[in-house]
């Protein structure tokens, strides 16, 4: 019996949710699968909290916010270790997840006043009696539903900026990594104390649960496929959706790319965390000038990763049936392509050794489909502008990354690609600046957390005009004369007649 079927059956008999250690299948805890009921009840315990977090205003959310992190900080080896153990990554990786977390719920509450705070806007000459004003106020409730691969980075980058626009959060965590959304809870609940952010733990029943329940907002990062259910659900009550689903990303080596830098973030973006990264590196697109070398630096880099043992440099495969993604898109690389390191035997159970298949066919899966696993395919072309079509030609959009040392070149890709985020000359530098908003294009999702962008996505826009003197000609009433309209008929050739401005 895999562990997937353990934990269904587990989940059956006992309405229970047993995580297991994919290191070593030594189970981790159990935790509780909340039924509709149960979500309702959260629910409604959450608009209580969102009622009370509302009330304190930007100051005191931020320093709750700040108190709340500061709880989290102090403990960051236990959490690290509880990802640790739930999803097999090694712990020192888990200890990185926490603190980039830490750098996101830092900067949103400390950024939220700032960015959301009542402005003035310009109301423009003819309205010259209207003192216009943008004010971004709280949705209510945000239900937040996370995936397992970083369970506690990918959904705290909607909690925290959910909860620092003033929003009350019902988390629900993957099936597979409940652990660190209840840990959190229970740090809210220490270092807070109202009922503003609730964690429910559960299975796909749950999350659909809690998108039918009475949430305002859902903040959605998993699967395209579970996100196109998601939305389809959220539709039934018109309630707004943010989407962070999977990608394909593509990073670009040009003739003049630093090859060293190249194929040591190839490798971490292909194999860190065991490719199990939604903006990890799936496909390299290298100029046939340099194609050769680029191969060589990345096989041998690759080659030399540890994938066993306490100093493994990444983990198993944390959802079991993953291993078989990866090596169905193998067997389809290798029937067009060439495995330069491993092949199909590198997949060892959930333990897989890293893979480099080179010249594989733009139609098969591991080109088209996300693998996620630490497999790269490493395909030629004979220019960027090649390799920027090629990375487009997916359904997915979500990150890039271009390498080569002309800034120019570097800027007209980074503009061509159809992508949320494209990095030059690194992969994933993004992650830890809070400032840049995260977010897919394409089958790779919509909106954007992070950021002030982030910040707006988790607030509905209030605007208000009000009137500080009668105007002159007076429009809006019901008793407007012919000279008012016969002024009106003189001002639309004056304000908007001319087309200056129009080039450029
Ligand atoms: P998944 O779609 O299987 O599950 C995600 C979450 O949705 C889980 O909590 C699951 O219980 C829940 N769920 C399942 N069915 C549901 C339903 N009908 N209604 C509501 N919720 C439901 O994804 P996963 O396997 O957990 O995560 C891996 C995927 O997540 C990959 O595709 C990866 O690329 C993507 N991902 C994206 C980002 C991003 O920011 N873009 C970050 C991390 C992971």
């Amino acid at each position: 019996m895999t562990l997937a079927d353990q934990t269904a059956q587990a989940g059956r008999e006992a309405r229970q949710i047993t995580t297991y250690r994919p290191v070593d299948g030594e189970p981790v805890a159990s935790y509780p699968v909340a039924d509709a009921a149960q979500v309702g009840i959260a629910v409604t315990s959450a608009r209580d909290g969102a009622r009370w977090w509302r009330e304190q205003g930007f100051a005191g959310r931020r320093a709750h916010l700040l108190r709340w992190k500061s709880h989290v900080a102090l403990r960051a080896r236990e959490l690290a270790d509880l990802i640790a153990a739930e999803t097999g990554k090694p712990a020192d990786d888990a200890l990185l997840e926490v603190m980039l977390t830490l750098g996101h719920l830092d900067w949103a509450a400390k950024n939220a006043a700032r960015v959301l705070r009542r402005r003035r806007v310009r109301a423009g000459l003819v309205n010259y009696n209207q003192h216009a004003t943008v004010g971004y106020e709280p949705y209510g409730v945000v239900g937040v539903i996370g995936p397992w691969n970083y369970p506690l980075y990918t959904p705290m980058g909607s909690i925290s900026y959910a909860l620092a626009a003033g929003n009350a959060v019902v988390f629900k965590p993957s099936e597979l990594t409940p652990g660190p959304a209840v840990w959190l809870a229970e740090r809210w609940r220490e270092a807070v104390g109202h009922d503003v952010l609730v964690a429910v733990t559960g299975d796909g029943a749950t999350g659909a649960a809690l998108v039918a329940a009475d949430v305002d907002k859902v903040a959605f990062t998993g699967s395209t496929a579970t996100a196109k259910k998601v939305m389809a659900a959220a539709a039934e009550r018109l309630v707004p959706i943010v989407a962070e689903c999977g990608g394909k990303d593509a990073l670009l080596v040009a003739a003049d790319a630093d090859l060293d830098a190249a194929a040591d973030f190839v490798v971490f973006g292909a194999m860190g965390n065991a490719g199990q990264t939604c903006v990890g590196v799936e496909r390299v697109y290298v100029v046939e000038t340099v194609r050769d070398a680029l191969v060589s630096r990345v096989v041998e880099r690759a080659g030399r990763l540890r994938t066993s043992g306490a100093d493994a440099q990444y983990g198993p495969m944390t959802l079991p049936a993953q291993a078989d993604v990866v090596r169905r898109h193998v067997e389809d690389a290798v029937r067009s392509g060439t495995a330069v390191l491993g092949g199909t035997e590198s997949v060892h159970g959930r333990v897989i050794d890293p893979i480099v298949v080179t010249d594989v066919d733009e139609h098969s899966l591991a080109v088209r489909h996300e693998t996620f696993g630490p497999l790269v395919v490493i395909n030629t072309v004979t220019s960027l502008e090649e390799a920027v079509e090629r990375a487009n030609a997916t359904p997915y959009g979500l990150g890039a990354a271009v390498f080569t040392k002309d800034a120019r070149a570097a800027s007209a890709a980074a503009d061509a690609l159809r992508a949320g985020v494209v990095t030059v000359n690194s992969v994933l530098g993004f992650a830890a600046v809070a400032a840049l908003p995260f977010g897919g294009v394409k089958e790779s999702g919509f909106g954007r957390i992070h950021g002030a962008d982030g910040l707006r996505e988790f607030s509905t826009v209030k605007s208000v005009a009000r009137q500080t003197r009668k105007a002159a000609l007076n429009l809006l009433t019901m008793d407007r004369t012919e000279k008012d309209m016969h002024l009106v008929a003189r001002m639309i050739p004056l304000l908007h007649g001319r087309s200056k401005g129009s080039r450029g």
